[in-house]
């Protein structure tokens, strides 16, 4: 019996990891689930599942919250549902660069990070991976991209790789003219083909922003340099990636888009349980398409690479300019050519620095953070 500690139970992972458990009670049991301010959803699912601990990061604990749950608020309490000492497996199911600290804790205190929250290894990089070196906690990947890509390595060693091929689904808008982009709003950018996620993650589908933090997750997850790491568009969400090998063999993960099993690998690895799912028909699922990521249209795509290349902070602010542009798009201030927009001025204006200690994150993600609120305060749409 594993205990599992989920950060963000009341979101789309979250509750795709709830559902992971209800089918292993036998396996995984909840020891703390957290909410930023959703106290009373939490309050329904602390009912149910009993967690010794129970955390709203950034709200009041629900009125007549009791049982045998303990309850806290505020960061500190987040940080110590990341490291309870009855979890093997914490999942980090948060959102923006909120996940840091907590993935840092857990890997410290020598967890299992089953990690959704790719925004921690976009930041922080090399800090994530020597929290997980200095304290012997283990980073497994519940992105879906890059547990395709863990389930086809299968143990084999980074020089007998030629290259990952990160599929994307193109999001809603991967039909649109620029023209049209230009007037998408925030109801048409929600609207996901094959995923049902959260806002932040969708509205970063749809400006391909996404690709550009997964590119960078896969580098520092399988570490592999970004010359070999290629994202390609394939509409039907069926290949969740690939692996070119030295010999030219390309083996690929496939299956029915769902969260719900690159949760449960991550619970389980290297084991596979049993699942029942919708399963995938071949027959059924028709052709498998795929095109060539169109960074014109979808500029947020470059400017991530290009800043995961560049290393050091760069991603940081990359991550930062992007979240606050993407809380504006979605607050209606900015359009979705916007969002780019706010990114590549912030990007631009940055300096650049060593991302070698936490300090030093933190800072050029405030710095971003200001920058890009500035942008938009001033911001003029071009047409
Ligand atoms: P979501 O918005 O549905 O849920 C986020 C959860 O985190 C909620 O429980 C929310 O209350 C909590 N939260 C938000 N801000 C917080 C803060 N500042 N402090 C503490 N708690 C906070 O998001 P999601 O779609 O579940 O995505 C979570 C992470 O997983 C993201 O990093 C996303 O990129 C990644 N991811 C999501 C999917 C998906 O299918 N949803 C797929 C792949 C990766
Ligand atoms: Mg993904």
């Amino acid at each position: 019996m594993k205990g599992v500690s989920i950060l963000g139970a009341t979101g789309s992972i979250g509750r795709s990891a709830l559902a992971v458990l209800d089918q292993h009670p036998d396996r995984f049991r909840a020891v703390a689930l957290t909410a930023g301010t959703r106290g009373e959803a939490l309050g329904r699912l602390a009912e149910r599942y009993g967690p010794a601990l129970a955390v709203v990061a950034e709200g009041p604990v629900p009125a007549g919250a009791c049982g045998g749950t303990e309850w806290r608020t505020g960061r500190e309490a987040l940080l110590a549902a990341a490291t309870h000492p009855d979890a093997d497996v914490v999942l980090n199911a948060l959102v923006g660069a909120a996940g840091l600290e907590p993935t840092l804790a857990a890997l410290r205190a020598g967890k299992r990070v089953a990690l959704a929250n790719k925004e921690s290894l976009v930041c922080a990089g090399p800090l994530v991976m020597e929290a997980a070196r200095e304290g012997g906690g283990e980073l497994v990947p519940v992105d879906s991209e890059h547990s395709a890509i863990l389930q086809c390595l299968a143990g084999t060693s980074a020089d007998a790789v030629r290259r990952l091929v990160l599929t994307a689904s193109g999001g809603p808008f991967r039909e649109w003219t620029a023209a049209m982009l230009a007037t998408a709003t925030p109801a048409d950018a929600l609207r996901h083909p094959t995923w049902d996620m959260g806002s932040k993650v969708t509205i970063d589908s749809a400006t391909l922003a996404n690709k550009a933090l997964e590119v960078i997750e896969a580098h520092f997850l399988f570490g592999i340099p970004y010359e070999r790491i290629e994202a390609v568009v394939h509409p039907q969400s069926i290949i969740h990636s690939m692996v070119e090998m030295v010999d030219g063999s390309v083996l690929a993960q496939m299956g029915f888009p769902t969260m719900e099993l690159p949760v449960l690998y991550a619970l389980s690895y290297p084991e596979r349980l049993p699942y029942e799912c919708r399963r995938f028909d071949p027959v059924a699922a028709g052709a498998l398409t795929f095109e060539p990521v169109d960074g014109e249209r979808f500029p947020a795509f470059g400017l991530g690479v290009a800043a995961g290349r560049e290393g050091g902070t760069a991603p940081a602010v990359f991550n930062a300019a992007n979240e606050v542009a993407v809380a504006h798009f979605l607050g209606g201030a900015l359009g979705f050519p916007g969002i780019a927009e706010a990114v590549g001025d912030t990007l631009g204006q940055w300096r650049g620095g060593a991302a070698d200690s936490l300090a030093a994150v933190l800072e050029a993600d405030a710095w971003a953070r200001r920058t890009t609120e500035t942008f938009v305060r001033n911001y003029l749409p071009c047409c």
